[in-house]
């Protein structure tokens, strides 16, 4: 991994430290993890993140789900810290089918689930809740869900990452460069963009308001170009914010094609003048 890293010119990496879809996780080499820490450090690429597993609901009404769900969480967290990763990026969970719309039920369950997470691992690792698209009842689409979620934990444990193709898929219209002030406004005010510590820069295949989630190559989904600019380069976020692109692998030049076209938009002025 950190060799590809290297060969594409990343300056900040995202992996699995497990299977996405499930399995018990293979043990990590020391050696393996040296090597690795030390080119990512000879060549400034940071931070390294970690993404949870998919199949991780911390919402689960069975009990026997949401503690293995609990369970993974933790162990993630601490792989990460063995890695030398900053972040542990994760999906929230779903409500059950017969659940109401409010959902106040199922975010008790994720604060008990994130309580006992925190309690298992309490080393500097933080964890961050990801929004996403609404797909199949999930949890944290609205920015005043995810807010409401983020503030009951202490912001030195607990973040957030920003995936723009599920805030497009919600129905956030960042297709819009007028529009992405103030979406990054609202989610200042609901969020908090002080707890923002990773964005996930994917173009949506689906329509806005879709709440569904398929990720394009930047410029080439709804969002587009003049979007991803004023993503890019949106003055509010913190200094040398971590962008991850988790872009589609159709052809052999995808990810250095997506991330020239996002580096050569970084700094860019609008429309190109
Ligand atoms: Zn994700
Ligand atoms: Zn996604």
């Amino acid at each position: 991994m950190a060799k590809t890293a290297v060969k594409l010119g990343c300056e900040t990496v995202q992996i699995f430290s497990r299977s996405p879809r499930g399995g018990k996780a293979k043990p990590l080499d020391p050696d393996d993890i040296a090597k690795m820490k030390q080119l990512l450090k000879a060549h400034d690429i940071r931070p390294l993140v970690i993404h949870a597993p998919y199949f991780i609901n911390l919402a689960s009404i069975d009990e026997a789900k949401r503690s293995y769900s609990i369970e993974v969480l933790a162990e993630d967290l601490t792989r990460a810290e063995a890695l030398g990763a900053g972040f542990v990026v994760t999906h929230i969970g779903h409500k059950h089918p017969d659940e109401p719309d409010g959902g106040g039920q199922a975010l008790c369950r994720v604060i008990d689930s994130l309580n006992q997470v925190l309690e298992a691992y309490s080393g500097p690792v933080k964890l961050l809740l990801e929004n996403t698209a609404g797909q199949g009842r999930e949890l944290g689409s609205a920015f005043e869900e995810l807010g409401k979620l983020v503030h009951v934990f202490p912001r030195e444990r607990v973040g957030t990452c920003f995936d723009t193709s599920h805030a497009f898929g919600w129905g956030y219209d960042l297709s819009d460069p007028d529009k992405v002030d103030q979406i990054f406004r609202a989610y200042d005010k609901h969020v908090g963009l002080d707890t923002l510590e990773v964005i996930h820069l994917n173009d949506s295949k689906m329509s806005l308001g879709s709440r569904r989630d398929r990720h394009a190559h930047i410029g080439q989904g709804g969002i587009g170009l003049e979007g991803f600019r004023a993503i890019v380069n949106y003055p509010g976020f913190k200094p040398d914010m971590p962008g991850i692109m988790e872009t589609p692998k159709d052809t052999p030049t995808a990810d250095e094609d997506n991330l020239a076209t996002v580096k050569a938009l970084r700094n860019s002025s609008k429309h190109g003048k």
